[in-house]
């Protein structure tokens, strides 16, 4: 059995507390950069906690091969309330400090009064400042693709492969104040947007991810 701790990174507008899972590597891991895999950041697409929760249940059976951090849930009010944006009702995933946050605005997405000015996206930061992962997941819904920024082709190809899903470096619209944005583009870290075809919890958003999920903690199959 793994280690597995839990802490709280933040809380919610409401208050909630916003919950990570940590995991040190296996003892015979390489050392590698840490790994965050985070989910729920829009309260509507609950399938993608699902996915990171059984990953996570995983996880307690086999160590990951690297230092991997999960959090199932950034949106906790927003996924209580199923709403996509969070209680003051902004986008979380344009209100990232990127270069781009506020700009070309479309109606329907709110990217908050100032850059990272909501207490979801300041616990999300602040967890990055502290654990300064390499690589990190971001999981979504509905487009089934492996969406890719920074320097994560390679990874998003070796994902593609075991997921089935296409790998693609264009969401095809802008995302401004993303945290693909952000973290990818600007400081080029290995960034995957991980589009589950799915919406709501069902278990085939989790099978069919799961060994591109294993992959990227580096866990192998069985
Ligand atoms: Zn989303």
């Amino acid at each position: 059995m793994s280690e597995r701790r839990e802490l709280v990174i933040g809380h919610t507008v409401l208050g909630r507390p916003i919950e990570a899972v940590w995991f040190p590597p296996a003892g015979y891991a390489k050392p590698r950069p840490p790994a965050l895999l985070f989910a729920a950041i829009h309260g509507d697409e609950p399938v993608s906690q699902l996915m990171l929760e059984r990953l996570a249940d995983e996880l307690i059976e086999r160590p990951p091969g690297r230092e991997t951090w999960i959090v199932p849930v950034v949106n906790v009010d927003g996924l209580l309330a199923g709403t996509r944006n969070n209680a003051n009702d902004v986008d979380l995933n344009r209100n990232f400090a990127s270069a781009t946050w506020g700009t070309q605005r479309r109606p329907g997405y709110n990217p908050g009064a100032a850059a990272e000015d909501q207490p979801e996206t300041q616990a999300i930061v602040k967890l990055i400042d502290e654990v300064k992962p390499h690589r990190i997941i971001t999981v979504h819904a509905t487009y089934r693709m492996v969406n890719w920024d920074g320097c994560a082709e390679q990874l998003a190809k070796e994902m593609s492969e075991r997921c089935g899903y296409p790998s693609q470096n264009d969401m095809g619209y802008p995302t401004p104040g993303s945290f693909g944005a952000k973290y990818g583009v600007e400081q080029n870290l290995e960034v995957i947007t991980l589009e589950s075809p799915y919406l709501m919890v069902d278990e085939a958003g989790w099978l069919e991810t799961r060994s591109a999920l294993r992959w990227c903690v580096d866990l192998p199959t069985d």
